[in-house]
């Protein structure tokens, strides 16, 4: 499998792809080693999670260059992924034992009940590549943690990463049997899907959750999907400061090249203010570094992917054809790479590709609304529910606009935020089943109830 820099579009490695006897060799060991991983207890289990985050922490630099070298991602955020992704350690270090130690519920009338959280056995945990640290620690550490073994197949866009993560699981105490890496892309992850494993979690775009959750729905084991958002941003007339809000949208909307399930991907703009936040926006936008990520302070790296090029451009194609204004950027740039200029687009409405299906990648439609009824069905016009995101002086009158929204996550005055203390769940197309918060830490857990007569 060659592996590809998106600035360059060169091969940078080969790797070998798991053939079906080496996958099914690998799961037949998981299941051994899933026994000898539950019998270490809890509390040295969460301080092999902390020892691993010591460790990437240690190889920082490095981690970051492998990342950037096979996503694009540029370096700064790339760093700030790996180093974010530490709050989930602290998560684990702070609740883990809380929330994964059996319960004693009663021991009235001389019965006493309990519940115990069983580990689920071996679990896949088919991941993307846009937040492989984040997306991936949601899932295979909680996992591990809860005395599972984890099949984790990388994105074939992130394997190095993948490889990273297993070298350092293993130094840092996990048995080499309980977390493997499968190598390879959708082939196989289909062999995942045949196997005989005890959960699915899947991370990655709808079409593919659905096929997933299709194809191992008679195997009557859980199955989590984490997926796309189309996810909307309305800006109030009554914000604090109209370019403040403009700059941090534009950020949303572009952070890593806007490949984030909870990127900004359609923008709500109160009459009263539309113009002038849309010309703070635009000279936001026209600040952005675009270049090398290697190079600290770029902040639009390549797209990690060729073929996203051509989704974003023929959205852009759509909405011009539909009346849409591009106000700035959309064009392809450089003569090597995957780039594409950030595309502001004004004019937009909902009979437009860009403002219905999930871009993932840096363009943004602006629309401008008349009141909070209009940006609440606008909003809310879509088959996706992962995030929603208010801006506004009265917290009052945007919780009960934001109330209202069928998504699993709402945001007043920020965007595109994760915290590891809340639940991490999508509604609709966005998904089904939650990681993060207590609800996460349970979640790769079977509960088993005890009734105790002495
Ligand atoms: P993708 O669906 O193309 O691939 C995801 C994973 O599934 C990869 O590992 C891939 O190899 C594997 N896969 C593909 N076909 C398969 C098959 N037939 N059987 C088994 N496995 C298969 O998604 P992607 O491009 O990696 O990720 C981008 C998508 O992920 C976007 O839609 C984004 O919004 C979503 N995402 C969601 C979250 C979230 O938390 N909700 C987080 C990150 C990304």
């Amino acid at each position: 499998m060659d592996i590809i820099n998106p600035a360059t579009g060169s091969t940078i490695e080969k790797l070998k792809q798991d053939t079906a006897v080496e996958v099914s060799n690998k799961i037949n060991a998981l299941k051994e080693g899933q026994k000898k991983w539950v019998a270490v207890p809890l509390e040295k289990r969460i301080a092999i999670v902390k020892k691993y985050g010591d460790l990437v922490m240690e190889h920082l630099e490095e981690l970051a260059k492998i990342l950037t070298s096979e996503t694009g991602k540029p370096i700064q955020q790339a760093k700030n992924e790996i180093k974010g992704a530490q709050n989930r350690i602290d998560h684990i270090q702070k609740d883990a034992l809380k929330w994964l130690q059996k319960e004693i519920i009663t021991e009235e009338g001389g019965t006493r009940e309990e519940i115990a959280f069983e580990p689920l056995g071996v679990i896949a945990n088919i991941s993307a590549w846009n937040f492989p640290y984040n997306v991936g620690y949601n899932v295979f550490l909680y996992a591990l943690l809860a005395g599972n073994a984890v099949a984790y197949k990388p994105s074939e866009f992130a394997s190095l990463t993948g490889l990273k993560f297993r070298e350092l699981l293993l130094e840092a105490g996990i048995p080499k049997d309980a977390f493997e890496c499968f190598i390879g892309g959708a082939e196989v992850g289909e062999l995942l899907l045949e196997a005989d494993l005890d959960g699915y979690f899947f991370t990655g775009s709808y079409k593919t959750g659905k096929y997933i959750a299709e194809k191992v729905a008679s195997k009557l084991v859980p199955v989590q999907l984490e997926l796309g958002g189309k996810d909307p941003l309305y800006v109030m007339e009554d914000v604090a400061d109209v370019k403040q809000a403009a700059i941090n949208a534009a950020e949303g909307a572009f952070y890593n090249n806007g490949q984030s399930c909870c990127a900004v991907e359609r923008v709500y703009v109160h009459e009263k203010i539309y113009d002038e936040f849309v010309t703070a926006f635009v000279e936001e936008v026209s600040t952005y570094k675009i270049g090398d990520p290697n190079q600290e302070g770029t902040f639009i790296g390549p797209l990690t992917r060729a073929d996203q090029m051509n989704v974003i451009l023929s959205q852009i194609e759509d909405a011009k054809n539909k009346g849409a204004e591009v106000l700035y950027g959309g064009e392809k740039w450089g003569d090597k790479g995957y780039y594409l200029t950030p595309a502001v687009l004004t004019n937009v409405d909902h009979g437009m590709n860009l403002m219905m299906e999930e871009s993932f990648g840096p363009i943004i439609g602006i629309q401008k609304v008349k009141n909070d009824q209009e940006a609440f069905e606008l909003m809310n016009d879509t088959t996706y529910g992962l995030t929603a995101a208010v801006f506004s002086g009265d917290e009052l009158r945007a919780k009960q606009l934001v109330e209202k929204l069928p998504t699993g996550t709402v945001y007043v005055n920020c965007c595109d935020r994760v915290s590891p203390n809340l639940p991490w769940t999508g509604r609709k197309n966005s998904g089904m089943g939650v990681t993060l918060s207590y609800m996460g830490i349970r979640a790769f857990t079977q509960p088993k109830a005890y009734h105790i007569r002495g």
